[in-house]
């Protein structure tokens, strides 16, 4: 049997020990190991990346700790408008959504549209539509309501930000989350899924649902799902250009992530980071944040769970 992997991110930023009570910071972890281990579970019976990696997102979809889902965060004007993207590296076969409404897992959508639709990306209310003629589960404006969130659109319409999740007085926080796998028939799948930024307008969409941005996968290099401050990571091609170091200039993966993270997207002020696997198994979790919430598992190791730097 060939060797397997999953990660998984809950989103970076300015996530310190003292901004986490015991409980909240169990909380996290458990909820992160839950969904390490459903993915895990996926691929340890020998299921696809593809499908590993959406388990694990929908787990964290449906848990309201995560800017996903759930607990996606608001809109300006009091909505929830996800976005979510799922890319198999074999094939190069990918599905998104951008803006959709009252989806329960926008992921299993951005599953749909890969399988079941001649598209890539759909958006809003259009996107809603394909989610009923493939009878995706829909959920109620209540499903989505969480009054913590509400408070911090609250807060973010008082000061006129267009916050980032949880980001207490200009502390940014990301929320989404993610998860890259590597099955054991060698193949790569990326997945990722946000609210995107609390009190947004105009219909703004971030990386995530882009493909090459905010995730990306191809078996010749890496997996690649991406957190952080959307519009930097659009504009650096974040996820794409991890797989172009490693397939152009024959960077490892790691020294790949490090460049992205730590260099390019620190030049331009890009917060956040990124999880990666590649085919051989490697995984690299890269932040140039202050934490991540993050975990990965490889073939019957120890389960790796960490939010801060240090760890
Ligand atoms: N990257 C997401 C966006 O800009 C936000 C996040 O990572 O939490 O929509």
């Amino acid at each position: 049997m060939g060797k397997y992997a999953i990660a998984i991110h809950g989103g970076a930023g300015t996530i310190s020990k003292s901004s986490l009570t015991p409980e909240k910071e169990k909380a996290f972890k458990d909820a992160l190991e839950q969904a390490i281990m459903a993915g895990h579970g996926v691929l340890q019976q020998g299921g696809s990346a593809l499908d590993a990696a959406e388990m694990a997102v929908m787990q964290l979809e449906n848990s309201p700790l995560f800017n996903a889902g759930k607990g996606s965060v608001f809109t300006n004007d009091g909505k929830h408008e996800m976005d979510a993207a799922i890319m198999c590296g074999k094939t190069l076969e990918a599905g998104a959504v951008a803006g959709v409404r009252h989806i329960k897992n926008p992921i299993k959508l951005a599953r749909k549209v890969k399988e079941e639709s001649e598209y890539v990306l759909l958006a809003g209310q259009g996107a809603v539509e394909f989610a009923l003629s493939q009878h995706i589960e829909l959920a109620s404006a209540e499903y989505f309501f969480d009054d913590y969130r509400y408070q911090q659109l609250l807060d973010a319409r008082e000061s006129g930000e267009v916050s980032l999740d949880h980001s207490e007085k200009k502390k940014q926080k990301f929320g989404t989350v993610g998860a890259v796998a590597l099955d054991v028939n060698g193949n790569v799948a990326a997945a990722t899924s946000t609210g995107g930024m609390t009190n947004k307008k105009y219909s703004r969409v971030g990386d995530t649902p882009l493909i090459g941005a905010g995730t990306y996968a191809n078996n010749k290099t890496c997996a690649v799902s991406c957190t952080g401050h959307g519009e930097f990571f659009i504009r650096a091609v974040a996820a794409y250009d991890v797989s172009c170091l490693m397939e152009y200039k024959g960077y490892t993966l790691q020294q790949a992530c490090d460049e992205v993270v730590l260099t390019k997207l620190q030049d331009i002020g890009g917060d956040g980071g990124l999880i990666a696997v590649n085919t051989d198994g490697e995984v690299v979790l890269s932040f140039n944040s202050d934490g991540m919430y993050r975990a990965s598992k490889v073939n019957d190791e120890e389960t790796f769970t960490a939010i801060y730097k240090e760890h």
